[in-house]
């Protein structure tokens, strides 16, 4: 495995795979890694020649006073453990490296997608992963991109952008991975306390919840949101951010459930906010 840290290093070392003929499956990160990102790394290894993988804390998509500087960080340890799945390159690059002096050009998703859920309580924040992973498309010009459904709107900004600007690449959702208990996985749980790690799991039970009332034939939308919000806000330790029930590809809120529906929740344990969700896909006969 090659540690890559100059966008010029990347381009020579990927165009000589690309000249023979490989194919590049690329896993964009900020580190700290977890069973989740393996899962997009392993899924990256059985599907293409080559696989990179960036490490990069990138600044544009925090807001001023979000984590950024006290984002978890080890990347001696994430070296170990994409090496151990069979990564052939990571790329870290400095935030010199990536946003050079005078840097003055941003990729703006518009629209519902980057208006609503996560966008509402951070502003600016699919500008920043917009541009990065543009710029991270351009260095590394993967025929795959591999993102978690974790990050369910990111996915879909991202997918958004490929489409519009016709970025030759083909972008693939991996499921979410969890902890044994159910919560899923984040490399910011560690900013969780012992209550608040318990505490946390009510975001899960209140899907899994969703998914009963769903399941026993509740197709009122609004019902089963307010269902969520009760939950969520009956947990002490949680300040509930907001509870989606949407579509899948505009995050438009819908009113009956049918076809393929995203809920999505987000709430704040302490300094921690985590996020999670589910899709429900329905049958006309359900
Ligand atoms: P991050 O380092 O948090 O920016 O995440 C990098 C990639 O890993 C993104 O595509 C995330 O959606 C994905 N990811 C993060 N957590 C999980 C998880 N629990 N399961 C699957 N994918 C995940």
């Amino acid at each position: 495995m090659r540690i890559l840290t100059r966008v010029d290093e990347v381009r020579r070392a990927l165009a000589d795979d690309r000249a023979k003929g490989r194919s590049i499956g690329f896993v964009p990160t900020m580190g700290y890694f977890h069973a989740g990102h393996l899962s997009l790394m392993r899924a990256a290894r059985e599907t293409c020649d080559i696989v990179v993988v960036s490490i990069f804390v990138n600044p544009t998509q925090f807001a001023p006073d979000e984590d950024f500087g006290s984002y978890p960080r080890d990347v001696a340890r994430d070296k170990r453990m994409a090496e151990e799945v069979g990564v052939d390159y990571v790329f870290t690059p400095t935030v010199e490296e990536m946003y050079r002096p005078r840097h003055a050009t941003y990729v703006e998703v518009e629209g519902p997608v980057t208006g609503v859920l996560c966008a509402a309580g951070r502003p600016g924040h699919f500008r920043g992963v917009a541009t990065v992973v543009a710029k991270l498309f351009n260095i590394v010009e993967p025929d795959k991109a591999f993102f978690g459904q974790k990050d369910a709107q990111q996915a879909i900004v991202i997918r958004r952008m490929v489409e519009d600007l016709d970025m030759p690449v083909e972008v693939v959702v991996c499921p979410i991975v969890r902890e044994a208990d159910g919560l899923a996985m984040s490399s910011r749980n560690v900013y969780l306390s012992e209550k608040e790690r318990q505490a946390a799991l009510v975001l899960v039970e209140t899907l899994k919840a969703a998914e009963e009332m769903i399941g026993r034939g509740e197709r009122d939308a609004g019902a089963v949101k307010s269902a969520i919000e009760r939950l969520i806000r009956a947990e002490p330790l949680a300040c509930l951010e907001y509870a989606s029930v949407c579509d899948t590809i505009h995050l438009d809120d819908v009113q009956e459930m049918k076809g393929e529906v995203l809920i999505a929740v987000a709430a704040r344990f302490g300094k921690a906010r985590l996020i999670d969700n589910t899709i429900i896909r329905l049958k006309a006969e359900d």
